[in-house]
């Protein structure tokens, strides 16, 4: 089974990098994707370029085998919708287990995300809870949760996708915009992100003039 840990990673943070590795290790997955968000279709566009967000991320993920950068949506031209990448590494691996990982913000927004009722024809969905988000209790997706929940690893083994599980990890409590926040008031988020990736954004002063 592969992950697809998928955000726009402006910056990446150890919020993004203990969920990820956490999940890779509860559910025993060969490798977790990590995919930056060329063009987000539900947001303004990101603060730091794609360069600078696909150098950020080589620089978190250097030196281990379990997460692996794919640039794939950074490459494509048009808004990254996530059914069309599911689609392009479904052709690439074929039949194989695929895990969409999704904190749980993010899954509460999935109706909104382009032919949203495809993704589960495509890949798994991994929630992860977060403090202070509580999942739908009714609704399009409190219904796909009826239908597709499971609670096993078993479950998500036995078929390529289709399943939703809930899945917890060391919940850390910050975000992206926390720490460009931090950044643009010349406060330090150290300790929030890998040393390399901070002072790579310092040196580039990527967040330097956003107040
Ligand atoms: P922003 O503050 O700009 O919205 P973010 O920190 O929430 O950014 P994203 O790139 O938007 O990060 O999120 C990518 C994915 O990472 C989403 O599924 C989100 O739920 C998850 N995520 C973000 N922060 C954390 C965290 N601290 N712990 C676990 N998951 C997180």
């Amino acid at each position: 089974m592969i992950g697809i840990f998928g955000g726009t990673f402006d910056p990446i943070h150890y919020g993004h990098l203990r969920c990820a590795l956490e999940i890779a290790e509860q559910l025993e997955l060969r490798e977790v994707r990590m995919l930056p968000c060329g063009q987000p279709p539900h947001r303004g566009a990101p603060i730091a370029s794609a360069a600078q967000r696909r150098h950020a991320l080589k620089l978190a993920l250097a030196g281990q085998s379990l997460l692996r950068l794919d640039t794939r949506e950074l490459e494509r031209a048009g808004p990254s919708y996530m059914v069309d990448t599911l689609a392009s590494i479904r052709a690439e691996i074929g039949q194989g287990s695929l895990c969409l990982i999704l904190g749980q913000d993010a899954f509460n927004g999935l109706t909104s995300w382009h032919r949203w009722e495809q993704l589960t024809e495509l890949a798994h969905l991994v929630v992860i809870t977060r403090p202070g988000v509580e999942p739908p209790e009714t609704g399009p997706l409190a219904a796909l949760v009826e239908t597709c929940s499971v609670e096993s690893l078993d479950e998500l083994r036995a078929r390529p996708a289709g399943a939703i599980l809930f899945r917890t990890v060391t919940a850390l409590g910050f975000s992206a915009s926390g720490i460009r926040e931090q950044l643009a008031c010349g406060l330090s988020p150290r300790y929030l992100l890998p040393d390399a990736v901070l002072d790579y954004l310092v040196q580039e002063g990527v967040y330097r003039n956003l107040n």
